[in-house]
């Protein structure tokens, strides 16, 4: 059952109602939601429900229905995210782990591990105890593998995914392994799943070859329950009539987890089809159903692998599959970061001398774009603080040890913000990253307002652009710019008055407890945001491969022609040309150009001098590491 607790309750009736149910003999899980702190109550109480209803400081008593517990979303309404090291899974960066199915020696198994990493997997996977149909099949090398798995740990710093299969394994699991799996054929080996309760790792629950959802959620339960909280769900595929693929991937697995368990989903396509080539097009689809990962299994010479080498990518496939993956995660909110592991490790050092923990400043309340934007590009746990404006952004990073900034700097629709762009001119700070985010704009009022007796829409003026087919519609709408998307909600809020509506982010609408009367109101779906950060020092080290400028060229024949003629000349790619008028004289312009390249290489000195030659005014605003790996 759960308990949800009165707002006001005093720390003292809080204890007196946690003595009172220990001695009941149940379990109690506090969760502290932003409105109110909930209860979970598990265990055999023998007393009537009603009875709690009754005692101070409870607000209300509801019954948990499902068998399972600990793992229902009805106990914790919030995703769960599991950590492991660096890495946090079930957030919107998606979490790819990769490796043999099997360690099979050193040289192979590091070999693969530094071609995943380098694509993007943060976690390494590889089974040292194999669990094979057949007992003459490959059965893993045990505890020299575990040994090599923690070489790979050690060189590449990605965590290790690998399975147990007898609970005489436990110690071996705590001296080498980050998340403990067990396999599908071991998904209901109930003294197994309460062994690795007790360890208390992180483990990769897969769903059992036969086993129904309910079944896999109530293993799950198993674990919680021995006081483990950190599990991740695989889906890897399930027995059915079907034979041309070696499972059958059940993807709708997927929505209904997320709808049934706060846990994190992963899927596992590599076991599922059992065929190579159907592996990358069902990561596709698990992605964009909405899982929060993968694991996938990838060889240098699958023909000569020990086990499973007909499903394994190889290395070229995996790279072109986390290229899409990189496309894919943005449209359904996420992000693939191929410099997660890297950004972890520099946010730690950072700020180091100054003994300052790093900090990120961004505009807006939390839940706004920049605030996702922020949580996608740098993780949940680094101390964000909001700013009322993008120039306190940039006095903070200024001014202040070790303090990064995120701010949007060009919509695809609507093209740059010129006033970041102006301020990236102003000071002299450095573009040390980027993101892109997608933008899905939603009408935002009371329950029940109707569209036609709506009045007043408050919005960001970007917003409203972005918006302008809808709003075409409704010509009797007063339109008012606010700015940003969180004081529209609140205004709505705080007028309340059923006549005014805001346009917004559904988070804000989840933030200002509102409702979504009418959902991805953008004019065209396709509507992104390009988030660029910024800093005093460098950030992550090279290589870099991107560049952004801003020049003006003399008001004379050919001048910008010039400019670009080295770009031609030195097969680069210009991603980016804008032109904007200059402020300070009418009728000229200056040029917003990004190239991919990065220029600030000793060996593209040329270059750099060439356009310096070639303009009146550069200036570069930083180089920095594109999203993904281009070069194989
Ligand atoms: C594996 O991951 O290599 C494996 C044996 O998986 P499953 O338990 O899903 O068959
Ligand atoms: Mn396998």
């Amino acid at each position: 059952m759960i308990l949800v607790l009165k707002q006001g309750i005093s720390p003292d009736e809080k204890e007196q109602l946690m003595d009172l149910l220990r001695s009941e003999n149940c379990r109690i899980k506090e969760i502290e939601g932003v409105e109110e702190t909930i209860l979970g109550i598990v265990g055999t109480i023998q007393k009537d429900i009603r009875y709690f209803e009754t005692l101070p400081g409870v607000a209300k008593v509801l019954p948990v229905s499902k068998g399972y517990k600990l793992v229902s979303r009805e106990m914790h309404p919030s995703d769960s995210v599991i950590r492991v090291g660096d890495v946090s899974i079930g957030g919107d960066r998606l979490v790819v782990i990769a490796g043999p199915c099997g360690v099979e020696d050193r040289k192979r198994t590091l070999d693969i591990a530094r071609v995943v990493r380098r694509y993007g997997a943060v976690l390494f996977r590889g089974g040292a105890f194999k669990p094979r149909t057949s007992p003459y099949a490959f059965q893993g090398l045990g505890e020299d593998g575990l040994k090599i798995l923690s070489e790979v740990r050690e060189e590449t710093g990605m965590g290790i995914v690998t399975e147990m299969t007898s609970t005489g394994q436990a110690d071996l699991m705590m001296k080498y392994v980050d998340v403990v799996q067990i396999g599908a054929r071991n998904m209901q080996n109930f003294e197994l799943l309460k062994c690795v309760g007790r360890i208390g790792k992180p483990v990769l629950l897969k769903r059992g070859l036969s086993a129904t959802i309910e079944e896999w959620l109530m293993s799950a339960e198993y674990i919680l329950s021995e006081g483990n909280d950190q599990v991740i769900l695989c889906e890897r595929g399930i027995r059915t009539f079907e034979r041309y693929t070696r499972n059958t991937l059940d993807l709708t697995a997927v929505p209904v987890i997320k709808k049934l368990t706060h846990l994190p989903i992963i899927v596992d396509p590599s076991h599922a089809t059992g065929i190579r080539e159907k592996v990358s097009p069902m990561a596709r689809a698990s992605i964009a159903a909405g899982a929060d990962g993968l694991i996938i299994e990838v060889h240098t010479e699958p023909d000569k692998a020990l086990s499973d080498g007909p499903q394994s990518l190889y290395p070229e496939q995996f790279e072109k599959l986390m290229r899409d993956l990189y496309v894919i995660a943005p449209v359904v909110g996420k992000q693939l970061d191929y410099t997660y592991l890297e950004k972890a490790a520099v946010m730690k050092k950072r700020g180091g001398a100054t003994r300052l923990p790093p900090r990120v400043v961004y505009t807006g309340v939390s839940g706004s774009f920049s605030h996702k934007a922020s949580e996608q590009f740098f993780g949940t746990d680094i101390p964000c603080r909001t700013c009322s404006s993008s120039r306190e952004i940039f006095d903070a990073v200024q001014n202040e040890e070790g303090a990064l900034g995120i701010i949007p700097v060009e919509n695809s629709l609507t093209g740059s913000f010129h006033e970041n762009y102006d301020l990236l001119l102003e000071y002299d700070l450095k573009i040390v990253g980027e993101l892109t985010l997608k933008s899905v704009h939603n009408l935002i009022g009371f329950k029940g307002a109707a569209m036609n007796s709506i009045q007043k829409v408050y919005a960001h003026p970007q917003v409203f652009q972005q918006c302008r087919e809808f709003l075409a519609k409704y010509p009797q709408w007063d339109v008012v710019a606010v700015q940003d998307s969180a004081t529209a909600v609140r205004r709505v809020k705080e007028n309340n008055d059923p006549v005014e509506a805001a346009i917004a982010g559904k988070d804000m609408a989840e933030l200002y407890q509102m409702t979504l009367l009418k959902e991805g109101i953008e004019t065209n779906p396709r509507n992104f945001n390009r988030f660029v950060v910024i800093s005093r020092t460098p950030f992550l080290d090279g290589p870099n491969n991107k560049s952004s400028l801003i020049y003006s060229v003399g008001n004379k024949p050919g001048s910008l022609y010039a400019t670009l003629k080295i770009f031609a000349e030195n097969n680069i790619n210009l991603v980016k040309l804008e032109s904007r008028p200059r402020q300070d004289k009418p009728w000229e312009y200056l040029f917003y150009a990004d190239v991919e390249i990065d220029i600030c290489h000793n060996e593209h000195r040329h270059i750099l001098e060439g356009l310096k030659e070639k303009t009146e005014f550069f200036k570069l605003l930083g180089c920095y590491r594109r999203g993904f790996e281009l070069d194989s």
